[in-house]
């Protein structure tokens, strides 16, 4: 990504959603928000999200004089699966999209919106990617692996979020949320201290450095009580604050702060097989404890990303991403995908190769086992993969 080719001075950008909402029943007025959008929309919402969140935004669209046409979606967002939403889009005369769900089905909706021409609203019902706020989609192959990156001129004309919703879920989504939006900072770091080029498009700006660095303030603070409430399923000052970093400010201060190692090698990960099955934000973590590694950060700041991290509940060692230290070629293979020219492991303050990502991969296994050893915190258990 430093490797814009151009001759022109540089700029520095920001990009954001043209509206967030956030709060315990938003989904109620989602009508009345998409209405100043368009007048004919499209939901996209797989069956089992579409169960729970119907009757809300049925009503609030009924109120809004909008249509209610929904189509469903599988579990990735493919290039195939974009392309047959374009057709949908087509077909139905619709003039926003609006996507109800989990990163995919909203990556998918931007997409198609995007390639048809007509607008599009982000509505997570999870708070377990920055995604939604942003320009830009990742297209994965009907097994789950990184094919590129998508961006767009725009962000969403609307991002809502019903921080119900997000109680109501599993907490899983939440502690992977919390994985991806703590990359942000790290990697916003990275990507300032090298001034290399943004999601953005351009050199990072003060305003998307400090939103990364906001949002782990703000994860530090409140994450250990914003799990307990959504354990309750109860929305609380806390888990509002922690929605907000990790959905809008995660989002902003990636896109316009910049992404380095940690999403490479999120994105190199996905070429293991034995970790599938595992989210987004589960494979960041690891992806921001092996940055670390290679930043060679003070010991200080590892052993407590490695403590925090792991109360949250995110894998900080091969064994919990179904890998070990004698996968050679496994290894070899993600640090490869990892480090591919366009990968934006090149915006980190320094030159980094195959065998660097190898080994500080390698490293995170004995470092995380001794700092939880040291911390009284449990031994990591395999993950075995999911198809
Ligand atoms: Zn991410």
């Amino acid at each position: 990504m430093s490797t814009t080719a151009s001759t022109t001075p540089p700029i520095r950008t920001v990009m954001s959603p043209g509206r967030y909402v956030q709060g315990k029943g938003a989904l109620a007025r989602l009508g009345e928000f998409v209405a100043q959008i368009g007048t004919a929309p499209l939901i996209i919402a797989d069956d089992f999200v579409w169960g729970i969140a119907e009757d809300q935004v049925s009503a609030s669209f009924t109120a809004a004089d909008l249509r209610i046409e929904r189509v469903g979606f599988g579990r990735f967002a493919t290039a195939t699966a974009v392309d047959a939403l374009v057709e949908k889009i087509k077909e139905t005369g619709t003039d926003v999209v609006v996507a109800v769900g989990g990163g995919s089905a909203i990556d998918a909706a931007k997409s198609a919106g995007h390639l048809a021409g007509i607008r599009w609203v982000s509505v997570p019902t999870v708070a377990s990617t920055d995604a939604p706020t942003s320009a830009l989609a990742v297209i994965y192959t009907e097994e789950g692996e990184f094919v590129e990156y998508r961006f767009f001129p725009r962000n969403p004309d609307l991002v809502l979020i019903d921080t119900q919703f997000v109680a109501n879920a599993p907490v899983a989504f939440l502690v992977a949320g919390i994985g991806d939006a703590l990359a942000t900072w790290l990697e916003a770091r990275a990507t300032a201290a090298s001034n290399s080029t943004t999601m953005a498009g351009g050199q990072p700006t003060q305003t998307g450095t400090a939103l990364a660095k906001l949002s782990w303030e703000i994860i530090h603070e409140n994450a250990f009580s914003a799990l307990d409430a959504v354990r309750d399923g109860v929305v609380t000052p806390a888990l509002e604050n922690l929605v907000e970093a990790n959905t809008l400010l995660s989002g902003l201060g990636f896109e316009s702060g910049g992404l380095a190692a940690a999403h490479a090698i999120h994105n190199g990960l996905t070429a293991a097989p034995q970790t599938h099955g595992l989210s987004h934000g589960q494979k960041v973590n690891i992806g921001s404890l092996t940055q670390l590694v290679l930043e060679g950060a003070p010991r200080a700041e590892i052993e407590d990303f490695i403590e925090f991290t792991t109360r949250v509940g995110l894998p900080t060692t091969l064994t919990e991403i179904g890998l070990t230290v004698e996968d050679e070629t496994e290894l070899r293979a993600i640090a490869e995908l990892a480090t591919v020219p366009t990968e934006t492991i090149h915006n980190m303050p320094f030159a980094v190769t195959v065998d660097d990502v190898v080994s500080a991969l390698k490293s995170i296994e004995r470092l995380s086992r001794s700092v939880r050893a040291d911390r009284g915190l449990a031994e990591p258990v395999k993950h075995v993969a999911k198809h």
